[in-house]
């Protein structure tokens, strides 16, 4: 989201009531920026593939969960990734079509691997133990679902050991240069006659493009094996995951999907032969540069000398930035209390702490920053926020999932709000807590 977009939206924020005194965070959405990021992620395979080919893009859930964001999506011709129930729940609900939703997630239960079987949904073995389980539900489930095997081609991680899924000892898929493993992969195809894919995602944030490509390249050179070995093209589909990362240091959107489908183009040519249909399944890449979240200043202090800011933002929506703050810096903005920037004034900024609303004394979202002199109701912005943060609450202190609005700035500068997600209520906290079983344990 460009500054003067967002400058737009937290203004008509403010003036329309979304955020105050009584809803002091909230998450705001740019749909012409998440319509953008999908535009280009077509446009930019569509350049390096050749005619014919099918890609499918889908949208990992997890990134943003959100339905109207899975539906927006679907409108603009992607599908979706899921990884448990509830995500499939989410896709269904938007409506994506069950031949655009695809199963991935090291831990499927049978019940949830027959739901899928029912469905047609696609579905990507995490391992061989897995593919003996699928052995068994197609006896029993018909379906049409198109099934794949994840494998780890094990080409390194990037500089976020947690985000990295290709190293020696990722959990994910079948680590392809184990000890006989790559042979046993090839065997799994052809006593399979179904398995139909090869799946994998090298990612993510911190990996660089050669790497991830590097990784891509594997899994087609072992698609390639695979189907010489059983004399015909077995493998129909390759599904290269995701895991793109997002420049969160400026506005500026890089690396951009053209660059990555031209370094696949460079490292493995044949990906785009139209020998194989494509799947991909980028996240925080579609939706991040689309997300603010905006939060009040409730009070100001200074302690040892450093002036804090106390917020509504914290840890309950910004985990990673508060539990792993090098490693997830975020850029910060300050707005007035009507909304409008924040200038430094005459003495320039002031190196101060942002702290959220949580009990522990980590509940910082930045630490010494240089910005605009804070004070109580004045806004914070947190900008980059359109994955992985107000879409993966983490309930401490019971504290509410904020709400969620989507905006479109018209010609005339209206800025026009749509509700994605209503902020989340004291009373709903209290049903999800068991409030319905207060005399459980005394009665026990
Ligand atoms: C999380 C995940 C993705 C999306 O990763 P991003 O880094 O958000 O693009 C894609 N595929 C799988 C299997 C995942 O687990």
């Amino acid at each position: 989201m460009t500054t003067t977009r967002r400058d737009f939206a937290v203004r008509a924020a403010v003036e329309q009531g979304l955020i105050g005194p009584d809803q002091p965070v909230i998450g705001l959405l740019d749909v012409a920026g998440i319509r953008a990021a999908a535009t280009a992620l077509r446009a930019a395979f569509a350049e390096v593939t050749a005619p014919g080919t099918r890609v499918l893009h889908a949208f990992a859930a997890k990134a943003a969960a959100l339905v109207p964001v899975l539906r927006l999506l679907a409108d603009e011709g992607l599908g979706c990734e899921v990884a448990s129930p509830g995500e499939l729940a989410l896709a269904r609900a938007a409506g994506v079509p069950a031949d655009r939703i695809v199963l991935d997630s090291p831990a499927k239960t049978p019940t949830e691997l027959r739901e899928a079987l029912t469905l047609g949904v696609a579905v990507n073995a995490d391992s061989f133990a897995e593919l003996a389980r699928l052995d068994g539900l197609r006896q029993r489930v018909r379906g049409d679902s198109p099934l794949g095997l994840r494998v780890n081609p094990q080409v390194g991680g990037g500089v976020i050991d947690a985000l990295s899924t290709a190293t020696a000892t990722a959990k994910f898929g079948v680590p392809l240069r184990d000890p006989g493993a790559r042979e046993a992969t090839v065997r799994a195809f052809l006593d399979r006659p179904w398995l139909t894919r090869l799946h994998a995602h090298v990612g993510s944030q911190g990996c660089p493009l050669e790497l991830m490509a590097a990784g891509v390249r594997e899994a087609y050179e072992l698609a390639e094996e695979v189907n010489r070995a059983a004399g015909r093209r077995q493998i129909d589909t390759l599904d290269i995951g995701g895991g793109l990362p997002v420049n969160f240091a400026s506005d500026e959107t890089t690396p951009t999907f053209a660059a990555y489908a031209r370094a696949l183009r460079a490292a493995a040519p044949g990906l785009f032969s139209g020998d194989y249909h494509l799947v991909t399944e980028f996240g925080r890449s579609l939706l991040a540069k689309s997300g603010t979240v905006l939060a009040r200043v409730e009070y100001t202090k200074t302690a040892g000398g450093r002036p804090i800011a106390v917020t509504h933002a914290g840890a309950q929506l910004a985990v990673r930035t508060v539990f792993a703050p090098e490693t997830w810096p975020l850029r910060i903005s300050a707005y007035d209390p009507h909304g409008h920037p924040k200038a430094a004034g005459p003495d320039g900024p002031v190196v101060q702490d942002v702290a959220g609303p949580c009990c522990f004394a980590g509940d910082l979202v930045a630490t010494a920053r240089p910005l605009p002199p804070l004070a109580a109701g004045d806004l914070t912005a947190l900008l980059d926020t359109g994955a992985y943060y107000f879409s993966n609450h983490y309930a401490y202190n019971s504290l509410p999932r904020p709400g969620v609005y989507g905006f479109t700035i018209e010609e005339d500068a209206t800025v026009r709000f749509a509700t994605v997600r209503s902020p989340q209520t004291i009373a709903e906290i209290v049903t999800e807590s068991g409030g319905a079983h207060a005399e459980a344990l005394s009665g026990l």
